[in-house]
């Protein structure tokens, strides 16, 4: 039964005796008891209080609210309530670790010696650490630290520990979103109505508002959470196997895409505005400036949420780059135009959940995927994830192959069924991911022939963006390819590219050159450069010990850089060999989850 109409306001004392019973047992089922007693009394407003406050917070997640209380204005705010002096308190902190302890005592002792103070409503406690919030750590830390110790005054030690602990940021209870649902569902809807509430929460990725609306209309309510811009989305997770014939069996005639390998994003378009999510529902817009411009532009007029994977690419080459080179960015507020400048990042985009008024979570993925292609205008920095619709098992080996030899790390199968829908929030068999053994880390350096180039855009337009390099196969007397090498050069390195390549020039491929790749430019081979790679992969393109290791690929090195060496003491006929590639594979082979 729902919320009926109110008694006396509840008071954080019975939250913080709940905590203490939580605190103490392990059991899903017992923590979920507690809190669904809490809930049975508290008006709506209160039940929203209550949730969010065990999550530890006082809003949802994607609004990044933080308390910004550090430990030593935590510890200045306690002295300031017992009127304890704080080189004592902090010598109880450095003993026991935990703040939240250190009030509880310290409200014990003043206890002896003080008036007894007003009970604390949780109205008044949560609107107290809402204000802390909204500061957003910043205003006068004194004005914050008074506040702090108003709340604390009028504490119990049993409450002072609970407030002290959500105000560091500690208060660990070990309550997951789950939990709080199986509550909320024992409050206030039938067994097995559970489900609903759970799918509300995955539509808004709100709590508080899912608790509010249930303590108020009951499960009718749940009809007005919609799916709308601005609220992020709880994202769909995929299942694995291990292999394209386990797939095709699970899934039938399905879509294939490349799985990029970076951060997933969800981007929300309303009104003109545009809002960049992860998956922990944390807001990265300002980390990302470059994407949120492209995708402004890309779903300009249209309110839209969509989906896709954010990887950083070489400006000189086009090639994808490890996510680490742009991992930095996120929390970085300084420096953010180099990185920027230095390493765009592009987004591969691969769902649409809403458009212009609808909910597309309910539509199966073949339609998501039409009304992405039709509405977004792909452009500078922003493309549509590599796809293909296919049984075929072999077509299916090569477009992995072609994925990870292109910076992917392996294949997202989809379901094309009817009832292949976004299943938010949920970690299911519609999408199947596919990341294999066929990657072997490198732990040598190769030094590689430099057979041809490709035309530099961006900084290096006019000169060469990147070097098409091979390695030796001596039963043949043939170069074999195995990598553009574009990165790890610096100023002085590209200056020199021209002079010790140019003489080497050939109007046409070399014909000991076996080549898949149109290079814009042909060198004889002759120069060797010190290579250093992260991993060896298959690869459809590169005809380094084509068919050896599996029919239609050959071996590529995955994300390489000049090591900083021209071998010039070393002749194209002395470059590492095919033999030594497949070796080297073999023998770093390592396995993938
Ligand atoms: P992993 O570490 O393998 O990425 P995960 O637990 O982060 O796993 P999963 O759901 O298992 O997430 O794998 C899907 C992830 O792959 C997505 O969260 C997304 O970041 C990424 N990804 C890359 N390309 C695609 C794609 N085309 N479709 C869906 N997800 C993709």
């Amino acid at each position: 039964m729902y919320y009926l109409g109110n008694p006396s306001p509840m008071d954080y004392s019975e939250l913080a005796c709940a905590y203490e019973s939580i605190g103490s047992t392990a059991k899903r089922l017992e923590m979920a008891a507690l809190l669904e007693a809490l809930f049975r009394k508290a008006t709506p407003d209160e039940a929203r209080m209550i949730t969010y406050l065990t999550q530890g917070s006082v809003a949802p997640d994607f609004k990044g609210l933080e308390f910004g209380v550090a430990e030593k204005m935590a510890l200045r705010a306690i002295g300031e309530a017992t009127r304890l002096p704080e080189d004592g308190l902090l010598e109880d902190y450095k003993r026991n670790g935990d703040l939240g302890v250190v009030a509880s005592e310290a409200m014990s002792r003043k206890r002896q010696t003080s008036l007894y103070a007003t009970p604390l409503t949780l109205a008044r406690v949560f609107e107290s650490l809402q204000r802390l919030a909204s500061a957003g750590g910043g205003g006068s830390q004194d004005l914050r630290t008074k506040l702090i110790a108003e709340l604390l005054h009028d504490s119990s030690p049993v409450e002072a520990k609970y407030i002290v602990r959500t105000l560091v940021g500690k208060l660990r209870l070990g309550v997951a979103a789950m939990s709080i649902i199986d509550a909320l569902a024992q409050a206030y809807v039938t067994k097995e109505q559970r489900d609903e509430v759970e799918a509300a929460y995955n539509v808004c990725s709100d709590l508080g508002l899912v608790a509010f609306t249930l303590a108020k209309d009951g499960i009718s309510g749940l009809a007005s959470i919609r799916v709308s811009p601005g609220t992020p989305i709880r994202v769909m997770l995929c299942e694995r196997l291990p292999g394209i014939p386990d797939i095709l069996k699970k899934l039938g005639k399905c879509a294939l895409e490349y799985k990029y390998d970076g951060l997933r994003i969800q981007a929300h378009s309303s009104g003109g505005k545009l809002a960049l999510y992860t998956r922990q529902m944390e807001e990265v817009s300002a980390q990302f400036p470059d994407v949120v411009g492209s995708l402004s532009i890309a779903l300009k007029g249209h309110d839209a949420i969509v989906e896709g994977e954010c990887v950083p690419v070489d400006q000189d080459t086009g090639d994808l780059l490890p996510f680490q080179t742009v991992s930095h960015r996120r929390g970085r507020k300084y420096g953010l135009d180099a990185a920027v400048k230095d390493f765009p990042v592009h987004v591969f985009l691969f769902d649409c959940l809403y458009l212009d008024g609808k909910d597309f979570t309910s539509v199966p993925f073949p339609e998501r995927r039409k009304a992405l292609m039709s509405t977004v205008r792909g452009g500078d920095g922003v493309a549509f994830a590599q796809s293909i619709v296919t049984d075929d098992e072999a077509e299916a080996e090569r477009f992995f192959d072609q994925s990870i030899s292109s910076g992917g790390e392996g294949i997202v199968a989809k379901s094309i069924a009817p009832e292949s829908v976004y299943r938010a929030g949920a970690r299911g068999w519609l999408w199947i991911k596919y990341k294999r053994d066929y990657r072997s880390e490198m732990i040598d350096t190769v030094d590689l022939v430099v057979v041809g180039a490709f035309a530099g855009r961006g900084r290096r337009a006019g000169s060469y963006g990147a070097l098409l390099m091979a390695v030796r196969n001596p039963s043949t007397g043939r170069y074999e390819t195995v990598t553009k090498l574009g990165s790890g050069f610096d100023d002085a390195n590209l200056a020199e590219l021209p002079k010790l390549l140019d003489g080497h020039k050939l109007k046409s491929r070399d014909k000991s050159v076996d080549s898949q790749m149109k290079a814009d430019a042909w060198f004889e081979p002759a120069v060797v450069m010190e290579v250093v790679g992260a991993e060896l992969t298959l690869s459809p393109v590169h005809t380094c010990a084509r068919d050896r290791l599996r029919k239609g690929s050959g071996l590529a090195v995955r994300f390489p850089r000049f090591a900083g060496n021209v071998r010039s003491d070393k002749k194209a006929e002395d470059a590492t060999t095919t033999d030594e590639m497949v070796e080297m594979y073999r023998a770093q082979l390592k396995k993938i989850e």
